[in-house]
């Protein structure tokens, strides 16, 4: 074996090894209880639904978005500029992704929520009152379309570099994966900024699955922050989770349950 690639296999064997190690130190020290949103929110019930839609949602992505968008790709309506570009072309290619997916996301979640499309859609993803990570996934297949789709018009539109794209395709991935985690790892100060209080936390989309009728913004909190729509109870909530001791007693743990 080339001496590059046993590098890279080493590489990534310590990456998995610190990653794992993070892991267990972090369960063992309290580090991701003290971090849970619900704490008490974990249903076998849901998981089990859950994991049901998720193969569900990855067959119907890799049959209908994959095959479309590789039959755009051979069609030549979505061209991928392969060119080198400057790093501001790229962050501006990538903005415009991530400004316009949050738009459309807002708007459209907004609208699921009106019956009789909620019933017939979007009430399946709120099954799951408590998201954890495979929530994300759970979810119709014409939301599917929703949430996929996007990227697919974007660069169907507009020809975007290579280095661009390479951030956009795993973007709503990331994104999903981020805001469903049922964990808070930001910062106490993250909405106390000018800056980082208009990017989604886990807590603000946490929220949503909770209380159903706030906080629809998808990458940040925008839309919900212009329309009136963030939920009364989202900063002083982020904060209290922020502040739940990692070690703790009995009486600790009845009180961190915030707003149940
Ligand atoms: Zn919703």
């Amino acid at each position: 074996m080339p001496k590059g690639e046993t590098m890279l296999d080493w590489w990534l064997i310590a990456t998995i090894a610190v990653g794992a190690l993070a892991l267990i130190g972090g369960i063992a020290s309290g580090y991701f209880k003290a971090r849970k949103c619900q704490p008490k929110g974990f249903k076998w019930k849901q998981f089990r639904f859950e994991a049901m839609m998720m193969v569900f949602t990855f067959a119907f992505g890799a049959l209908v978005l994959g095959n479309l968008q590789t039959w755009l790709k051979a069609n030549e309506w979505i061209v991928v500029r392969n060119e080198p570009a400057a790093w501001w072309v790229v962050a501006l290619e990538f903005a415009a992704y991530f400004i316009t997916f949050d738009t459309w996301f807002y708007w459209l979640h907004r609208w699921m929520h009106n019956e009789p499309y909620y019933s017939w859609i979007h009430k399946l993803h709120h099954r799951s009152t408590s998201p954890n990570l495979i929530t994300t996934f759970s979810v119709h297949p014409f939301e599917s379309l929703i949430n996929g789709g996007w990227m697919i018009i974007f660069v169907t539109v507009y020809d975007v570099h290579a280095a661009s794209m390479a951030l956009i395709a795993p973007t709503n991935f990331i994104m999903g994966l981020w805001v469903h985690s049922g964990y808070e790892f930001l910062p106490k100060w993250w909405n106390k900024t000018w800056l980082t209080k208009w990017f989604i936390s886990a807590t603000f989309h946490d929220h949503h699955h909770k209380y159903f009728t706030a906080n629809f913004g998808g990458y940040t909190t925008v839309w919900d922050r212009l329309c009136g729509t963030v939920h009364k109870r989202f900063e002083s909530d982020f904060v209290k989770i922020k502040e739940r001791p990692v070690r703790r007693t009995p009486a600790d743990e009845a009180e961190a349950v915030p707003a149940e």
